[in-house]
């Protein structure tokens, strides 16, 4: 046990709240790799929580970072001009499609998507929301009451008034069998159905992950936001793309995760990884949302100018470097590698993603039902070898891997090896 963890747990309840039970310290990072206090090395296929987009102890990120403490201007607040903000919005407002886009900056993706459900109910005067089932989008009230995850959710208080919708759930029986088109259509059915019957008046905006982050990256079909679109607008109902977890080329086909199904939203909101590690958030709407009076207005460290200067020369490094393609590549080996152990390996129910998002859901061999037992293995396993992983999904069985878009080929070959040889043993323990 590192010292570190033995402080820890030295005072009954520790002084800290901390997601896992055994967590490691991590100590260095270099490139896709991380080092923990007791000298052991990863390959980091979580990425923090996909917070490293570049990879770690990149020059480009430090020295825009120092020289910015250099100015001595550290924070004053966000009521004088920026440089770095003007500069970040007007690439972020460019690169997202959406016409006389604005951008405002928060401090984490929680705070972006409160904010993006402050600017659609204001805009449309309703309080009446849509959310996809099994969705994440954050820990406020707000964010919590469009989130459908029985493990986060912690109560049943909502500032708003939410209908949750299908579109990430073709596991469910009454959905087997159905091709995507089929699925498609019954799935806009039934938001026009909800439309019809379940809302009283206007409703302000559907808010959904083109690919599901803590839902265990459960996708909906290519195409399915596109249909939903089409009927949103019919009401000029906005729709929200929270791109948290899915924006900067991460999915390797896509800048942003939502043009994978060819359609642009009315707004976006982002966090993460655009820091490269430093907290920033935001979202980026049409201006004529943006702009509602008193809607938004100030957050103290929301673009504050350190994140300002790691995000402007994280999004640089991202564009130089064509990481979105270098996501498609490597991303294609790790899920092609993945998806041939599928069927070799009983206890692999699943293999799933696009780009440098992809899980693997663990299965009882006997039964197939979900094996969140058989995920916690896995996490030891894959540390033991060297590697990182996440875990969680609905049923806390779908191990979830993000790396640096910076991983290089011969770095997933590696990766796919350590995860392959995890899965044979616990395959071999199960069966
Ligand atoms: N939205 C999505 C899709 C997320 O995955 C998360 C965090 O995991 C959030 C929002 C909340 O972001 P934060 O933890 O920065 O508040």
């Amino acid at each position: 046990m590192s010292d570190l963890l033995a402080r820890h747990r030295a005072v009954m309840p520790n002084w800290l709240s901390i997601y896992y039970d055994e967590p490691i310290e991590i100590v260095r990072g270099k490139g896709n790799r991380v080092v923990d206090a007791e000298g052991h090395t990863y390959l980091d296929f979580f990425a923090g929580i996909l917070t490293n987009m570049i990879g770690y102890d990149v020059p480009e990120v430090r020295e825009a970072v120092e020289r910015q403490i250099a100015t001595g201007v550290v924070h004053t607040s966000t009521v004088y001009l920026l440089r770095g903000q003007i500069e970040l919005a007007e690439k972020i407002a460019r690169l997202s499609g959406i016409e006389n886009a604005k951008v405002f900056f928060t401090n984490s993706g929680t705070e972006a998507n409160e904010t993006a459900l402050l600017l659609a109910t204001y805009a449309r005067r309703s309080d009446q929301v849509l959310a996809m089932r099994q969705s994440y989008h954050g820990r406020s009230f707000g964010a919590l009451s469009v989130t459908s995850n029985r493990s986060w959710k912690n109560n049943s208080l909502s500032p708003l008034n939410v209908h949750f919708l299908h579109g990430a759930d073709r596991h469910l029986p009454q959905f087997r069998g159905l091709s995507d088109a089929e699925y498609i259509e019954v799935c806009v059915e039934d938001l026009r159905h909800v439309l019809a019957t379940a809302v009283s008046n206007d409703v302000a905006a559907l808010i959904a992950e083109p690919i599901q982050g803590v839902g265990g990256f459960t996708m909906a079909p290519d195409g399915l936001f596109k249909a939903y679109k089409e009927v949103l607008d019919e009401e000029g109902i906005l729709f929200i793309s929270d791109e948290v977890q899915t924006g900067w080329g991460r999915t390797g086909s896509a800048f942003f995760g939502i043009q994978n199904h060819g359609m642009t939203p009315d707004m976006m909101t982002f966090a993460k990884g655009l820091g490269n590690g430093f907290a920033v958030g935001g979202v980026v709407a049409r201006g004529d949302l943006m702009d509602g009076p008193h809607a938004i207005g100030l957050a103290t460290f929301g673009g504050n100018p350190i994140s300002m200067a790691a995000a402007n020369a994280t999004l640089d490094y991202v564009l130089d470097h064509d990481l979105q393609s270098r996501a498609a590549v490597t991303g294609k080996i790790l899920i092609d590698g993945l998806r041939e152990a599928k069927g070799r390996l009983p206890i692999v129910g699943d293999v799933r993603g696009k780009g440098l998002m992809f899980a693997v859901e663990l299965v009882d061999p006997a039964t197939g039902a979900p094996a969140p037992a058989l995920a916690g293995r896995f996490m030891e396993e894959t540390k033991k070898l060297g590697l990182l992983a996440g875990k969680g999904g609905l049923y806390g069985n779908a191990l979830r891997m993000a790396p640096p878009l910076t991983l290089t080929e011969d770095e997933a070959r590696e990766g796919l090896g350590i995860i392959l040889s995890a899965l044979e043993t616990i395959n071999e323990e199960a069966g």
